[in-house]
């Protein structure tokens, strides 16, 4: 049986091909992705009809929509992105080429575990371990926006400490904890799906911007009761939170911190990440 490292002192690369093709949550288009090993450091995405432009992912890239992050690669976009990162980041896999078919990655089951199942099914190898693959932090850091709150202390290891607080019963206040590493990763967050709210996700979908967004792809949320139960984790909504982060902070490679988030969100985390570049 496939077992994953249980730190981040080496870094690895898949050790084959990976093909998935799914719906784009956007779009409700299929779009493919093939997923190579490749020989830089980093994560390089090219478009299956421009095979020779291949751009590496960085973090000035990266611009946020109102429902996914989305990267802007020569006059292209390509959304959604941020599931199929985390999982490469969580997993300790670096020296990464994505070749996209369509204009999204496809959000498969609104996990990363599909992802990760692909991993395991290439297998993995070891790879010279980029400079800020862990990155090293002198200081800390904090940000937050209204209540939210994003805080970062130099550690010895990556912990993330992360705590939601919705007025919706099903959700409610939930605090998650992990000292990360690749098998806890895929243990504990990867298998978290993405979650939203009935009446938001009607309005979203009268709006047709949602065309992919389904039962199948997203836990939904009824005040006191899930839409479509049974939940992966009582507290699956945290750890879906927690997959979001890692995905957001992949580009410039996961601290060695204790990171501690209050209401946490894409744009906060999104400014803790252009802080850490360097
Ligand atoms: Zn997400």
């Amino acid at each position: 049986m496939f077992t994953w490292p249980t730190n981040y002192d080496s870094c690895y690369t898949i050790a084959g091909v990976i093909t998935k093709e799914g719906v784009g949550l956007h779009s409700g288009e299929k779009t493919k992705v093939r997923i190579f090993p490749y020989e830089k450091e980093g994560y390089y995405v090219s478009f299956a009809d421009k095979p020779n432009e291949i751009f590496r992912l960085t973090q000035d890239l990266i611009g946020s929509t109102m429902l996914c992050t989305a990267v802007k690669l020569g006059r292209r976009n390509l959304y959604t992105i941020e599931h199929l990162l985390s999982s490469l980041a969580g997993c300790g896999l670096s020296y990464i080429h994505i070749e996209v078919d369509g204009k999204e990655i496809p959000l498969l089951d609104g996990s990363a575990i599909e992802w990760v199942r692909a991993f395991e099914e290439v297998g993995i190898k070891k790879v010279p371990k980029p400079e800020n693959f862990i990155r090293k932090i002198n200081e800390s850091i904090i940000f937050n926006k209204e209540d939210s709150l994003i805080a970062l202390t130099p550690s010895e290891k990556t912990t993330i400490i992360s705590t939601i607080s919705f007025s919706y019963k099903a959700i409610g206040n939930q605090t998650f904890v992990i000292d990360l590493n690749p098998k806890c990763f895929v243990e504990m967050i990867a298998p978290a799906r993405t979650f939203g709210f009935k009446d938001q996700f009607q309005e979203l979908s009268e709006l047709g911007l949602i065309k992919g967004g389904s039962l199948d792809n997203a836990l939904v949320c009824d005040g006191d009761k899930w839409v479509n139960p049974p939940l992966r984790f009582h507290d699956e909504p945290i750890r879906h939170k927690i997959l979001d982060l890692i995905g957001d902070l992949s580009l410039v490679g996961l601290p060695k911190a204790q990171i501690l988030v209050y209401k946490g969100s894409h744009s906060l985390n999104a400014r803790l990440a252009s802080s850490l570049k360097n």
